[in-house]
């Protein structure tokens, strides 16, 4: 297992970038923590996979290096990366059985037979195909095929890190679930480093220690997921994350206070008097729709009935702004008034979060 230091890390897949809009992956520094589970989150095109390439040494970067532990492996091959990999679509050997399947990475390895024997089953447990070990690989489907491709992925203990490109792309809802669950139980038992890919923020917030936000070729935010829901350090985390995302409202801040369209709204916190394009941030769980007093007026547009609660669609001048309520309340039919809970408001300027203050540094040294 490995810490992973991405150093002033930057690709073009041009000859002679101009600026950094010729970048599909834009300059980053970061150290990913050796035995933590990392999950890249992001829409198609934002670099995901150009990232983990780089990781993985199917691609060598145009700037910057690449270091597991102390070494630096930028020109070094993907063979002797000591990884392991798993693909959107499966990789098997066809005319093997499930179990040497399941056997090859460690075989080729040179594993004790006792060795192998134990951690094929317990695999084989995991992907809960403990009873097809004696199948040929080619009469399966697709989903039991990528079972195995995941099953070969993890039965190494000694890999620096294991590396999954949307994984359950090809597998059925119900084994998603369980799949997921299950990769988070082996990597509380192993502790490798892991790195999954994925556009599905489910998948990525169930999965992962920590996710890293890619927004147009860039890391936009690093962090838990409690982090990512409570703190998006970028409107694009606030919106990409959640159901329905945060809402949004230009805003004049002052002080403690924000003035929308003339409605005064508490913040909970000092921020100053920033300049730029100065906008609150609140997420549908932290908004009250309510028939009168103070508030910001709305029309209200539809209510979605989602099971737990509903999702109350308004509109505030052209913008759409949500609210949650428990299942079972009076929604106030038409219109009515939004209010918002200070402790979920965030302050965004020019679309990067702004530390209240007073705001006491959290546990990874950033402001709270
Ligand atoms: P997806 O989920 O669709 O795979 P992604 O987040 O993994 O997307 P990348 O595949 O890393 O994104 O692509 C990032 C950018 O780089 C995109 O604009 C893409 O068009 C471009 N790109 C990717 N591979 C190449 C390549 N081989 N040559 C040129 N441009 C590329």
């Amino acid at each position: 297992m490995a810490k992973i230091t991405l150093s002033n890390l930057a690709h073009s897949y041009l000859p002679d970038p101009q600026g950094p809009e010729d970048y599909a992956l834009k300059e980053l520094d970061h150290v990913w923590e050796d035995g933590r589970a990392y999950a890249l989150l992001g829409p198609s095109g934002c670099g995901k996979t150009t990232l983990l390439n780089i990781i993985s040494g199917l691609l060598t970067p145009s700037q910057g290096r690449i270091l597991f532990n102390d070494e630096d492996v930028t020109d070094k091959a993907t063979a002797t990366r000591n990884i392991a990999q798993v693909f959107q679509f499966p990789v098997v050997y066809d005319t093997m059985s499930v179990r040497d399947n399941l056997a090859f990475p460690l075989r080729n390895r040179g594993a004790a037979a006792s060795h192998v024997r134990e951690r094929v089953s317990a695999i084989a447990k995991m992907i809960g195909m403990e009873h097809d070990l004696d199948r040929r690989a080619s009469g399966l489907t697709a989903d039991s095929k990528q079972k195995i491709s995941l099953g070969r992925g993890m039965v190494r203990g000694d890999v620096n890190a294991i590396l999954f490109d949307e994984p359950l792309t090809v597998i059925d809802p119900h084994m998603k679930w369980e799949l997921r669950t299950q990769l988070k139980s082996l990597h509380r038992e192993f502790g490798h480093t892991m790195i999954y890919v994925t556009h599905d923020q489910t998948e990525a917030l169930t999965f992962a220690d920590e996710v890293v936000v890619m927004h147009e070729g860039r890391v936009v935010q690093m962090g838990t997921p409690e982090e990512l829901f409570e703190r998006p350090a970028h409107t694009f985390v606030g919106y990409f994350i959640g159901s329905p995302g945060m809402n949004f409202l230009d805003a004049h801040v002052k002080g403690a206070k924000a003035s929308v369209d003339g409605t005064e709204i508490d913040l909970g916190a000092d921020y100053g008097e920033p300049a730029g394009r100065v906008r609150i941030g609140v997420r549908p769980e932290f908004v009250t729709y309510h028939a009168g007093g103070s508030g910001l007026p709305v029309h209200l547009r539809r209510v979605e009935d989602v099971g737990r609660h509903k999702v109350l669609r308004t509109d505030f001048f052209g913008n759409e702004l949500n609210a949650l309520a428990p299942e079972g309340a009076e929604v106030p039919a038409d219109s009515g008034r939004l209010s918002f809970d200070p402790r979920g408001i965030n302050v965004y300027v020019d679309d990067w979060r702004l530390a209240p203050r007073d705001a006491a540094p959290g546990p990874s040294g950033r402001a709270a």
